[in-house]
């Protein structure tokens, strides 16, 4: 098995030409710090609204070599966040954003059938599954939101034989389908947009990182180890680097982990299982199990439980962790006895931006300029950045639009707890999770400590499921 942070899906896309990094002094209208999907599809949203707008986009490393070419690939819309959504927004603006995250899926597979990326855009919808009593029914609350707000297609729960209808696993119960799904080969994607993006006339510099930035009233200036860009507004897209020391956003959202493991192509058992829609599937876990297949017959099987970052330091253990591997191989053996045998080839990490509402957000950065940071996607951005690049874009545009107005920006947010003590603490409140889930996946009851440590969470305000 090749286990190393950058995995199979980088290796697989076509080798993309670097792009130069920045060098000297600029000036544009639309600065964009990060080149994950958040920062490319804002700079493709400018390109598209206002051609003549001068964007550069600065990326530390190589666009899309962070979580955005290396995740799950999974492309939901957010309808299974609609309870939350309601709770914090009222229903009216939770409904336009679940709706707005709806059209972003399609709006992803339409970019890459016009740009002719290919990128393995398949619509085979999304199910939610239960593997434990403890999680039956936790589609409910979603697929009740859905019916009361006039949506009611957009969730539909499954009895266990009609999950089986779609793949079947000893460890699959009850579930449901969100219709409003489609998976990708996520760096396929991610070099696919830069490359349009760098076509369209977006100044795009890689191997360029930020290591100063200063917002005043008249714009932004940021500055690399080669160069200066003064701009009249900026985009932090920085993923899990937001919580970095020194980030204007530090204390606003947790950083964790998740890591994938990959099979060889087992078409014949994915004919066996019925898993032949191509549904991306995960349990109802908080620290949940995902997985998906590939065009030539391939399990991806991931695990949203990693452990938590130390302050800014994304790299070690989230992308690279050989226990949690280890324990990811272990669950998709359970899940998928019939690949005894079996070899996995592949498996990676990342980091994941966990906001404390479990919800993408846009803030504004403190200070007099014209300047927003977006983060916060807790294991799905990859299809809400679509959304959230084309809200960027209205913003730093100073457009006043109807995507300008989604409820995702500037909501109410808790500070949740930075350095040693985040990090102790977040690493105390992961195991207990993972404990009383574990419990939980073989029907005993949790550990009474165990249940009380995960629940600190939800007492300060900060919430881990959906
Ligand atoms: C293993 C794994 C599986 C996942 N599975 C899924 C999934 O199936 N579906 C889903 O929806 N989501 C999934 N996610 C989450 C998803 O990948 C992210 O939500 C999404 O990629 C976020 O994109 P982004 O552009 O905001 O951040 P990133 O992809 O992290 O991009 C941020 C970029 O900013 C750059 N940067 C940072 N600091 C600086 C600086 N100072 N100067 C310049 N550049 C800088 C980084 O190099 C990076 O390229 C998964 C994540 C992981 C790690």
């Amino acid at each position: 098995m090749r286990h190393d942070a950058h995995g199979y899906w980088l290796d697989e896309a076509e080798a993309a030409e670097p792009l130069p990094a920045l060098e000297g002094a600029h000036d544009c209208d639309v600065l964009i710090v990060g080149g994950g999907y958040t920062g490319l599809w804002t700079a493709w949203h400018l390109s598209r609204i206002e051609p003549d707008a001068r964007v550069v986009l600065l990326e530390s490393g190589r666009c899309g070599e962070g979580p955005s070419g290396r995740n799950g690939g999974f492309v939901n819309a957010m309808w299974f966040s609609l309870p939350s959504m309601r709770e914090r927004f009222g229903d009216g603006p939770a409904l336009e954003v679940a709706r707005a995250s709806e059209r972003s899926v399609e709006q992803i597979g339409r970019f890459c059938e016009e740009q002719e990326v290919d990128a393995w855009y398949r619509a085979g919808g999304y199910l939610q599954v239960s593997s434990a009593e403890a999680n039956d029914g936790a589609w409910d609350r979603a697929a009740a939101a859905c019916r009361e707000l006039g949506e009611p297609e957009a969730v539909q729960p499954l009895d266990a034989s009609q999950v089986a209808e779609h793949c079947r696993s000893p460890r699959f119960r009850g579930g449901a389908l969100y219709r409003a799904n489609a998976s990708v080969q996520p760096a396929r994607l991610a070099r696919g947009l830069r490359d349009r993006v760098a076509a369209a006339g977006v100044q795009v510099r890689e191997r360029s990182r930020v290591t100063r930035l200063a917002a005043g009233p008249s714009g932004c200036v940021a500055a690399t180890a080669s160069g200066q860009v003064r701009a009249r507004s900026c985009v932090l897209a920085l993923g899990g680097a937001t919580g970095a020391r020194g980030s204007p956003l530090r204390g606003r959202l947790t950083v964790s982990s998740s890591h994938v493991a990959l099979t060889e192509p087992v078409p014949e058992l994915l004919e066996e299982i019925g898993w032949t829609g191509g549904e991306c599937i995960s349990d109802s876990r908080h620290l949940i199990h995902y997985m998906r297949t590939t065009p030539d017959g391939r399990i991806a099987f991931g695990w949203g439980g990693g452990k938590i970052a130390c302050g800014a330091r994304l790299g070690g253990r989230t992308e690279f962790d050989p226990e949690v591997v280890g324990q990811i191989i272990a669950s998709l053996r359970e899940f998928f006895p019939g690949l005894a045998g079996r070899r996995i080839t592949h498996a990676w990490g990342g980091p994941i931006d966990v906001a404390p509402t479990h919800l993408p957000t846009i803030r504004s950065l403190p200070g007099p300029g014209r300047a927003w940071g977006a983060y916060g996607y807790t294991g799905n951005g990859v299809g809400p950045s679509q959304m959230i690049g084309r809200t960027l874009a209205s913003l730093a545009l100073d457009r006043r639009d109807e995507e300008s107005r989604l409820a995702l920006i500037d909501p109410e947010l808790a500070r949740v707890p930075t350095g040693l003590p985040g990090w102790l603490g977040g690493n105390a409140i992961r195991e207990a999770v993972v404990r009383k889930e574990a419990a939980e996946a073989v029907g005993a009851p949790p550990h009474p400590v165990s249940r009380g440590v995960a629940a600190i969470p939800e007492l300060i305000g900060i919430q881990i499921g959906r």
